[in-house]
């Protein structure tokens, strides 16, 4: 099968992007992207708007989202694709992990005051918009009160692992997101494996895990992937026969080594999620 030009993972002010459902659909397009997802965190809210819009373009646009979940006391991202966006089951997680958000951006407001920082989470939900709020409103909000120079210091110094503002939060294990997903005909797709800062041999037992709670398949391409490391999570997506996927992990224009439509998965001997989607 010779696939389209994809982008099976990218981001809309739906969550912590900064275009538009519309405005990153037309962006796709610019890009000769012919199959997209929109995969906000936490959030399908941008499905709905790109649907005319990708539709005039010609883009075939897939049902996506970027589900946050905890494996043991670690943070990960599953992406879901294909699956049935009008599931109330569906509707009830995400409602959930809305309440989630906003409790965690109150308590991570709560937290950089205690800082001597001024109050931030006004300006953080007039950033998030009626998308889902996330940390890097919280860097935005800080750089925008002058406190940091860039989002990625505010990462640096008061958002990322073990900074003040990572507060813990009991997300949903990553078996239920996977069947919250099956649940409604979707796949579950292991984000970014690679950006969870674990060893390969940890990241192994993450996806003997992940396997046995029914993950379909794994991004092996995506910005800041090395090259070794996409070859050895080939080689692992075919031993462990998971599915490989890829895409952008698009936010916002200005960065052109993430740009959408770019990372295509090589080694033609793995299974693409694309055979079972399209
Ligand atoms: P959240 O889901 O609200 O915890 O935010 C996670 C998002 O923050 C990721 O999807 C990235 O967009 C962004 N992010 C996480 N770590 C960093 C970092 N070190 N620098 C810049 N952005 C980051
Ligand atoms: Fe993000
Ligand atoms: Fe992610
Ligand atoms: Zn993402």
């Amino acid at each position: 099968m010779v696939l389209p030009k994809y982008d099976l993972h990218c981001h809309s002010t739906a969550s912590d992007g900064v275009l538009s459902p519309v405005e990153l659909v037309a962006r796709a397009a610019e890009q000769g992207v012919e199959v997209l997802a929109i995969t906000d965190h936490d959030s399908i809210g941008a499905i709905a708007q790109a649907q005319a819009p990708a539709q005039a373009a010609n883009i075939r646009l897939l049902p996506g989202v970027e589900l946050t979940a905890c494996w043991g006391s670690r943070v990960v991202h599953l992406v879901g694709l294909g699956f049935d966006p009008a599931a109330p089951s569906l509707q009830r997680y995400l409602d959930e992990l809305t309440v989630l958000r906003l409790d965690r951006a109150q308590r991570i407001a709560k937290k950089l005051m205690g800082r001597r920082l001024p109050d931030l989470l006004p300006a953080v939900l007039e950033l998030a918009g009626d998308g889902q709020v996330g940390r890097p409103h919280f860097a935005m909000a800080l750089v925008a009160a002058g406190v940091c120079e860039t989002e990625q210091q505010a990462f640096k110094n008061y958002l990322g692992t073990g900074k003040v503002g990572d507060v813990k939060m009991d997300w949903p294990a990553m078996s239920e997101a996977l069947a919250l997903l099956h649940g409604i005909g979707g796949l579950g797709i292991l984000a970014h494996p690679t950006k969870y800062r674990l060893t390969f041999s940890r990241l192994r037992s993450l996806l003997t895990d992940f396997v046995n709670a029914g993950g379909d398949g794994v991004e092996v391409s995506y910005a800041g992937i090395k090259p070794e490391h996409q070859r050895e999570l080939q080689k692992i997506a075919r031993k462990m026969d998971l599915m490989v996927s890829a895409g952008s992990d698009f936010h916002q224009p200005g960065r052109p080594w993430v740009e959408l439509g770019r990372f295509l998965p090589l080694d033609t001997e793995c299974r693409h999620v694309l055979t079972s989607l399209l």
